[in-house]
C-alpha cells in the first residue's frame, strides 16, 4: 500500500539544535507508573514507539534531584551517577530503531511534597506545597544559594543525559509540574528580587536553566524547554498572553518549544470534554515568535488534522503522548498508507490511572501497553498458530472483539457469535451516552480487522446454548458473555439489599435500553464510582427529570479523579440542575420516599424520591459456561477440550481489562501456563554491599 503523498509533510526532518530528527512525529514526554521501579519495561515500551517510527521518542520527568521529588508517583530520576546506566538502557532501546531520545529533566520545585527524601522543597515563596493530595508540607523560598545549587544541578543532570546517550534534554517549566513555572505564575511568586515582579524577572531562572544546559550540553544534545500556554483560570494564573511574551522573550534560547497547557488536567483532556486539537486556539502564532522548531500536542490522530497543523504554519512537530500510547506504530501505519489499520486513542485517560495509582501504565486501546517487556506482548504482532483448533467465541463486546482479532491473528479458525445485532457488547448502548461517542473506537477498530480476516467468521443474533456449542463441533469454547448491572444496592459501601418496597427501580442496563422513569424525581443512587453514575445523571437531567445524585462518596464520579475529570464531571452535573448528596447511603424506600444515611454518623434523613436508578455493581453473565461444565460428560465426543470465561463475564471490571483480558486469552491460547511461575517478568533492583552491624553500630 502506498502513502497518499499530502501527508508526505510529516515525514520531513527537522533539526533541533545539533540533532536531527527523521520525521515530524514526536512522543512527547509522558507518565507511565513504571520509572525507576521497571526501567527495563519502560525501555521496552520506549523502543516500542521508537519501532512504531515515531521520531523523537521522550522520557517522562526526571527529577534531578531529591529535594523535588513526587512520591508516591513513579518517575524517572538523575539524581546520581548510579542512574546513568537505567536511563542509559532507555536511550539505548530508543536508539536502536532510529528514533531521538529525549530526556525530560524535571525539578518540581514546590509540587513536590518530598515524601521519601524528606528533603523542605523550594520555590518562589514561602507556601504549602502544591502537590496532589494537599500534603501537609510546606515550600520555602528559594535565596540566592539555593538558585545557584539548582543551575548546578540541572547542569549536573543535563552532563548525566548526556554520558546515557540522550539526544535531547528538556528543562521543564509546564503543567505546575516543571519548578520554574511558579516563578512564572504571579500568583505563586511574590518575590521582590531580581526573580520576581516584571515578566522579565519572573522568567529569569527559566532563562538561566536553559543556558546551563545549553552551555553543558547544547554543542551536541538539543535543549528544549517545555512550558505552559494557559493555567486556564484567567488573569490570576499564568495565561496566554504572558505565555506569549515569555517565549517573545527567550525565543531562540531553547532549541525547541514545547507547548502544554496547565494543569494536566488541562493538557489531557477527556474525549468526554474536549475534542481532538483542542489545544489549536492557545498554540496558534507561537511559531511566529521564535525560529525554533515548535511541538504541541491535542490528542491528535486523524493525519489530515496533522497535516493542517503543519500547513498552517501552528506546529513543527505532531506531538502526542495518548494516541502514542494507543498505537505506538502511528507514524508507521500513516508512512506506509494503512489508514484502517490506525487504532485511535478513544481520550479516557485510563493510561492516566496507571500514574496516579503507582501502578503500571495502562490504555483501553492498547492492551500490550506497558506488557511489552513484562509479558512480551507487542502492540502489532502476536506468535503464529500452534495448532489447527477451531474456536468459538461467545460475546462480542471488548473482550470477545480482542480476543476474537488476536486469535484471527495468530491464523486461528474463529467463530465470533453475538445474540445481538451490531458488534460493541456493553459498548453498543454506552458510546450512545453523552461525551462517550469517541470510546466507539474501541469497536470500530476491531470491527475493521475482523472484516479483513478470513478466517474469522462473525455470527449475529445467535443466542446460543449450550447444546448449540456442543453440536458445533469447535474445540474451544470462550465465554465473552458480559454481565449485567445489579438490580439492588449491594456494592462497596453496603454488601446488603436495602428494601425498596413499592419504589420503580431501574439499573443502567435499563436506561441505556430506552426505559425511562415513570415519575420526575429521580434518585439515583451511584455506589460504583467511575463515569456510569454521573453520565446517566446527566443524561436524565437533560432529558428534564429532577435527579438528586446520592454517594456514599464524597464527590460525583470519584474515581475520575484518577482520569483527570472528577472537577469537570460535577461541575457539568451542577450545571445540569443535578443535586448531589455525598456521603450518603440509601438504606430504604417505600412509599415514594427514600432513606438515606450519613456514613460518618448513621443519622437518617428522609428525602422524597419517584423512581430510583441504581448504579451499584454488576453481575457476571456467566450461566452459560456453568451449563456447559454440567455437559463435560459429553465434550470429547463434541471434539470440546476447553470452556474459559473471560471478560465481564469473569470479573466485571473497565473496558480496559475486558479488553486486555481477551488479549490475555490470545496470548496464552495453545499454551498450558504454570499456575505455580509468575504470571510476568518483574525487575528486582541491585542489592548493595550490606554490613548491618555497622550500620546498627553506636
Ligand atoms: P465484555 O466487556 O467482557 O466484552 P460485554 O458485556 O461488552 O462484555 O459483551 C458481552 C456480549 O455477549 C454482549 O454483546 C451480549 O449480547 C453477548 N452475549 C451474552 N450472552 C450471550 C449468549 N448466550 N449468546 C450469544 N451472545 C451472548
Ligand atoms: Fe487513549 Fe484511553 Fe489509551 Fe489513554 S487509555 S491512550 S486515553 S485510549
Amino acid at each position: 500500500m502506498s502513502r497518499d503523498p499530502r501527508y508526505d509533510v510529516l515525514f520531513e526532518s527537522v533539526r533541533i539544535g545539533p540533532v536531527v530528527s527523521k520525521n515530524r512525529f514526536f512522543q512527547v514526554p509522558h507518565c507511565n507508573g513504571m520509572g525507576y521501579r521497571d526501567p527495563s519495561a519502560l525501555a521496552t515500551m520506549r523502543a516500542v514507539k521508537a519501532q512504531g517510527g515515531w521520531g523523537v521518542v521522550c522520557s517522562e520527568q526526571a527529577e534531578i534531584h531529591p529535594s523535588a521529588e513526587i512520591c508516591p508517583f513513579i518517575e524517572l530520576r538523575v539524581w546520581s551517577d548510579q542512574d546513568v546506566p537505567m536511563l542509559a538502557r532507555i536511550a539505548d532501546s530508543i536508539h536502536e530503531y532510529d528514533a531521538l531520545a529525549g530526556l525530560q529533566l524535571c525539578h518540581n520545585g514546590m509540587n513536590a511534597p518530598n515524601l521519601y527524601s524528606r528533603e523542605i522543597p523550594m520555590g518562589p515563596a514561602d507556601l504549602p506545597v502544591f502537590s496532589v493530595f494537599n500534603d501537609p508540607v510546606q515550600a520555602r523560598a528559594m535565596d540566592k544559594q539555593d538558585i545557584r545549587n539548582l543551575r548546578k544541578w540541572h547542569r549536573d543532570a543535563a552532563l548525566r543525559a548526556k554520558r546515557a546517550g540522550y539526544d535531547i534534554v528538556y528543562v521543564y517549566a509546564g503543567k505546575l509540574f516543571g519548578g520554574p513555572m511558579f516563578f512564572l505564575s504571579r500568583r505563586f511568586n511574590d518575590r521582590t528580587d531580581e526573580y520576581g515582579g516584571s515578566l522579565e524577572n519572573r522568567a529569569r531562572l527559566l532563562k538561566e536553566l536553559i543556558e546551563d544546559v545549553k552551555d553543558a550540553v547544547g554543542d551536541s544534545l538539543g535543549v528544549g524547554c517545555r512550558i505552559s500556554m494557559d493555567e486556564m483560570i484567567g488573569e490570576e494564573g499564568f495565561h496566554a498572553a504572558e505565555a506569549r511574551d515569555v517565549i517573545a522573550h527567550l525565543g531562540e534560547a531553547p532549541d525547541l518549544w514545547d507547548l502544554t497547557l496547565s494543569s494536566w488536567d488541562n493538557d489531557s483532556q477527556t474525549s468526554r470534554f474536549a475534542d481532538e486539537a483542542y489545544q489549536e486556539p492557545f498554540v496558534l502564532g507561537v511559531k511566529q515568535l521564535t525560529t525554533k522548531p515548535v511541538v504541541g500536542v491535542g490528542r491528535f490522530t486523524s493525519p489530515d488534522t496533522m497535516v493542517r497543523m503543519i500547513r498552517q504554519g501552528v506546529l513543527d512537530f505532531i506531538g502526542a503522548a495518548r494516541p502514542s500510547i494507543a498505537d505506538p506504530f502511528l507514524p508507521e501505519k500513516i508512512r506506509e498508507g494503512r489508514m484502517e489499520d490506525i487504532r485511535e486513542c478513544i481520550g479516557c485517560n485510563i493510561c492516566v490511572s496507571g500514574d496516579h495509582t503507582a501502578s503500571i501504565v495502562r490504555c483501553t486501546q492498547n492492551p500490550a501497553m506497558g506488557e511489552e517487556w513484562r509479558r512480551g506482548w507487542h502492540p502489532e504482532y502476536i506468535r503464529p498458530k500452534e495448532s489447527d483448533s477451531r474456536v468459538l467465541i461467545v460475546g462480542a463486546g471488548p473482550c470477545g472483539l480482542e480476543a476474537a482479532m488476536m486469535l484471527g491473528r495468530r491464523g486461528y479458525n474463529v467463530a465470533l457469535a453475538d445474540r445481538g445485532k451490531a458488534l460493541g457488547g456493553r459498548l453498543v448502548q454506552e458510546r450512545r451516552l453523552p461525551g462517550l461517542s469517541a470510546w466507539g473506537r474501541v469497536v470500530d477498530y476491531r470491527a475493521g480487522q475482523l472484516a479483513a480476516m478470513p478466517n474469522v467468521e462473525i455470527f449475529y443474533d445467535s443466542d446460543l446454548t449450550a447444546e448449540d456449542m456442543l453440536e458445533f463441533g469447535f474445540n474451544h469454547v470462550v465465554l465473552a458473555t458480559g454481565a449485567v448491572w445489579r438490580r439492588d444496592t449491594v456494592s462497596r459501601n453496603m454488601l446488603h439489599a436495602a428494601s425498596l418496597m413499592d419504589a420503580e427501580v431501574l439499573t443502567p442496563d435499563d436506561i441505556m435500553a430506552g426505559k425511562r422513569p415513570a415519575a420526575r424525581d429521580v434518585l439515583l443512587y451511584d455506589d460504583d464510582h467511575y463515569y456510569m453514575g454521573g453520565v446517566l445523571a446527566e443524561l436524565l437531567a437533560g432529558e428534564g427529570f429532577a435527579v438528586t445524585l446520592v454517594t456514599p462518596a464524597a464527590e460525583a464520579s470519584s474515581w475520575t479523579h484518577n482520569t483527570m475529570e472528577q472537577h469537570r464531571i460535577q461541575a457539568r452535573l451542577i450545571e445540569c440542575g443535578v443535586t448531589i448528596r455525598a456521603h450518603r447511603t440509601l438504606q430504604k424506600a417505600a412509599g415514594g420516599r427514600a432513606t438515606l444515611a450519613c456514613t460518618f454518623t448513621g443519622r437518617a434523613e428522609e428525602v422524597p424520591c419517584g423512581a430510583i436508578v441504581l448504579v451499584t455493581a454488576r453481575l457476571p453473565r456467566n450461566r452459560l459456561a456453568q451449563s456447559l461444565r454440567d455437559k463435560s460428560a459429553h465434550w470429547q465426543e463434541a471434539g470440546l477440550h476447553s470452556v474459559t470465561v473471560i471478560g465481564d463475564a469473569l470479573a466485571p471490571g473497565t473496558i480496559a481489562a475486558a479488553v486486555w483480558s481477551g488479549r490475555r486469552y490470545a496470548e496464552e491460547f495453545d499454551t498450558t501456563p504454570d499456575p505455580d511461575a509468575l504470571p510476568f517478568r518483574r525487575e528486582v533492583a541491585e542489592l548493595l554491599p550490606f554490613d548491618l552491624h555497622a550500620v546498627l553500630a553506636r
